[in-house]
């Protein structure tokens, strides 16, 4: 197997600072509470929060989705629940990639549910490409192209997470 680099290491710092700084200016003066989706928003979430410089709780979620085959909306199974009452907070919630949109938009749906203050997305990915339910992204690393990538947090049957660029996964 081959792994042609599609982001490099330094093009990912330079883009994980820029977005950091936005939400530094949008936050500034408020509290947030940071909510990392596992496994694949680890790394993102981890070097995001080191350029944030306003107060932050963070915790991380798992969930799983699928569509039911009768609406658009999804089923969404949560493996590990935040503890946090968010209700009033300010939430950010960091994913790794929007793909279809499934699992980001039924997870809003849920935390909403929950009355926080305000709830903005990230997302160090996303593919157009491939979106079938639309979510707003608030903060976006970058937008790429149809492939399945790995590398930064994403893997292939659980391998290369820990890669610090992300490629594209080329069966040889
Ligand atoms: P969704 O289709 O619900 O937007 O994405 C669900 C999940 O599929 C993502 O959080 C991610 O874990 C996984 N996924 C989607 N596209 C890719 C990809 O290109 N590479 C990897 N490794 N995982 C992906």
């Amino acid at each position: 197997m081959a792994v042609e680099v599609y982001l490099s290491q330094e093009k990912i710092k330079t883009r994980v600072k820029e977005v950091a700084e936005q939400i530094n200016k949008d936050f500034s003066g408020k509290e947030l509470h940071i909510i990392g989706v596992l496994n694949g928003a680890f790394m993102f979430t981890a070097d995001l929060v080191r350029h944030l410089d306003v107060p932050v709780t963070l915790e991380f979620m798992s969930a799983s989705s699928y569509g039911d085959g009768t609406t658009s909306s999804g089923k969404l199974t949560i493996n590990l629940d935040i503890k946090k009452d968010i209700k009033d907070k300010h939430v950010l919630v960091i994913e790794d990639i929007v793909d279809t949109g499934l699992t980001l938009s039924v997870l809003k749906k849920n935390l909403l549910e929950r009355s926080p203050a305000s709830l903005k997305l990230a997302s160090f990915l996303y593919k157009p490409a491939r979106l079938e339910h639309p979510v707003d992204i608030d903060y976006l690393c970058f937008e790429i192209e149809d492939h399945f990538v790995i590398g930064y947090g994403l893997d292939y049957a659980g391998r290369y997470r820990e890669l610090p660029y992300v490629g594209i996964y080329c069966e040889d």
